[in-house]
């Protein structure tokens, strides 16, 4: 199906619910743009990278059940973007190690998690280090503004914010009740994330692991997932909860903290280098599942994985159906 005449849309955050939602509004007919505050698309869902290595920082793999889901994952893996992923899972609980028995199938994008939101940008505008502080509705048009450009010189038909519950209040001064209460209803937390880099690999015996009852929540090796080259470098990630109390706590008191409680894990990081994340709104989601939100009077749509479950492929699947919902309504 073909829209009449070019609808514009401006997209705001190229994480992968974003960028899910503008790939399919430009494959069916509209004028996309899409406005990412960082150096690169793909939010969450990242990559870090430093002299001779790279480390996945944020989402560290993901799953997929749902039907529509699963058939674009297979253009994925057939494409080379994603493959599956088998590490030798641990699980620590009650102070004991166990091998998990789990048989959940896995997927990773290669070389780094960010390769999916690379390969989804791939043919759409994609103006990065914009970060919109200001959206202005003229009669029925939308213009925005940015911190590091000032006014954008384009109007759009219709608005899409692609962007974590908290950041969205931020933005929008004012919102429609039905948007406040849900953004209302979601609490986001914070992830404390520390990127090891070894010179040879540490004797642990596990490629990834989850971990309860501990202030790290979670301990992979990078080298274990497909196409990885470079130094070796391990990802851990603090707890939900031990991050959010902690936000605000000095990166090098939250290296000490979590170093320790490693290497209590097995996992002996002294004369490693070590850089810190933090991620300020990692995880959460609205309890009511509304899997996206469109009001159509404000030509204004809501997505990301807020809305839908709080995972790479709820976040996927919001952008897509926002954008399905949009096009039947054209
Ligand atoms: P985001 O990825 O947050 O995208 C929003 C984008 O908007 C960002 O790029 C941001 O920079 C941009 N933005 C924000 N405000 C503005 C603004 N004003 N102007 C312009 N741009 C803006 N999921 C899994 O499925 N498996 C996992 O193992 C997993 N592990 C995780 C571990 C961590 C540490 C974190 C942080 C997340 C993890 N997740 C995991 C969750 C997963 O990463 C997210 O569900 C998914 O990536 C969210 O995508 P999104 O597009 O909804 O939001």
């Amino acid at each position: 199906m073909q829209t009449p005449f070019k609808k514009r849309v401006a997209v705001i955050g190229a994480g992968i619910a974003g960028l899910s939602c503008a790939s399919r509004l430009q494959e069916m007919g509209f004028d996309v743009e899409v406005f990412e505050k960082s150096r690169g698309p793909s939010g969450r869902m990242s990559t870090r990278q430093g002299n001779g290595w790279a480390a996945d920082h944020g989402a560290q793999y993901f799953t997929a059940r749902d039907p529509l889901f699963l058939h674009n994952l297979k253009a994925w893996i057939e494409g080379g973007v994603v493959s599956s992923w088998h590490p030798k899972i641990g699980l620590f609980e009650d102070g004991q190690w166990h091998e998990s028995s789990s048989d959940e199938k896995r997927y990773v994008a290669n070389p780094g998690m960010n390769a999916l939101g690379k390969f989804l940008a791939g043919d759409l505008i994609v103006h990065l280090n914009q970060t919109i502080d200001q959206l202005i509705s003229i009669k029925d048009q939308w213009q925005l503004s940015s911190k590091e450009s000032g006014p954008i010189n384009s109007t759009f038909n219709y608005i899409i914010l692609a962007i974590p519950a908290p950041q969205v209040v931020a933005l929008a001064k004012k919102l429609p009740s039905e948007v406040e209460s849900v953004c209302a209803a979601v609490d986001m937390d914070g992830c404390w994330t520390v990127i090891a880099r070894f010179n040879e690999k540490p004797p642990f015996p596990f490629d990834a692991t989850f971990v309860n009852g501990e202030i790290i929540s979670w301990i992979c090796r990078n080298q274990s997932k497909p196409d990885r080259s470079g130094k070796e470098s391990w990802t851990i990630h603090a707890s939900p909860s031990w991050s959010q109390e902690n936000i605000e706590l000095d990166a090098a008191d939250v290296n000490r903290q979590l170093l320790e409680c490693a290497r209590n894990l097995g996992l002996d990081c002294r004369g490693a280098e070590i850089s810190t994340h933090r991620w300020r709104y990692a995880s959460g989601y609205s309890k009511a599942n509304p899997e996206f939100i469109f009001i159509p009077k404000f030509y204004l749509g809501l997505c990301g994985d807020w809305l839908n479950g709080g995972r790479v492929e709820g976040a996927w699947l919001s952008g897509r159906k926002l954008a399905d919902q949009i096009i039947g309504t054209n």
